[in-house]
């Protein structure tokens, strides 16, 4: 039995996940030998040059290398309360205790501000004083904005529209940039939905 993971969300430059690939599944339980409890995977990521599967748990804990996994964990043994909690908060299991649990995890759903808010992620539409936003795909004013000596026109603050981008596994929405007129997140991993 596996349960669906979230994307693995980091904050971690290109350089140090370029050898990992999402896992979108994931065991129940897992733990090492030298742990006292029972952790439930988050997220996870596959080392492509190595043999080697990491969950990221959701108290915080990483799992990795020789590890075990449990759709139940063996009777009497205990399981992490965070891990618990939060996976069925979150949508991944059942709540353990019958009554409906809540917890959002962050950087999952698409942000109320749109990522490309403030910045010069758009394309100029005739006039000059409107742009289509690269990211969401919405109609906003242009404003003059950075300092005198730097000036640059922005795209306003403006709610997320109905077209955003697909995130990137990784990054999500926070590192988005331009090629050739297309948004892509920095690291250059192809978004994933
Ligand atoms: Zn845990
Ligand atoms: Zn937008
Ligand atoms: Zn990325």
């Amino acid at each position: 039995m596996t349960v669906a993971l979230l994307p693995p969300v980091s904050s971690a430059p290109a350089e140090f996940l370029a050898d990992m690939e999402p896992l979108a599944e994931g065991p129940r339980f897992v733990r090492t030998r030298g742990m006292s409890r029972w952790h439930r995977p988050r997220s996870g990521v596959r080392f492509t040059n190595r043999d080697r599967t990491v969950y990221g748990c959701w108290c915080g804990y990483g799992v990795g290398g020789a590890f075990l996994s449990a759709d139940e964990p063996p009777a009497g043994e205990p399981v992490c309360a965070t891990c618990e909690g939060r996976a069925a908060g979150a949508g991944q299991d059942d709540s353990p205790t019958g009554r409906p649990l809540i917890f959002n995890p962050r950087h999952i759903a698409p942000p109320k501000n749109c990522p490309a808010s403030r910045s010069s992620l758009f394309e100029e539409l005739p006039g000059g004083r409107v742009g289509r936003c690269l990211a969401c795909g919405d109609m906003q004013p242009l404003r003059a904005m950075g300092g005198p000596y730097n000036p640059r026109y922005a795209i306003v603050q403006h709610p997320t529209g109905q077209a955003l981008v697909a995130p990137c596994p990784f990054h999500r929405w926070r590192q988005l940039t331009t090629r050739n007129g297309v948004v892509v997140c920095a690291c250059g991993r192809e978004p994933t939905s």
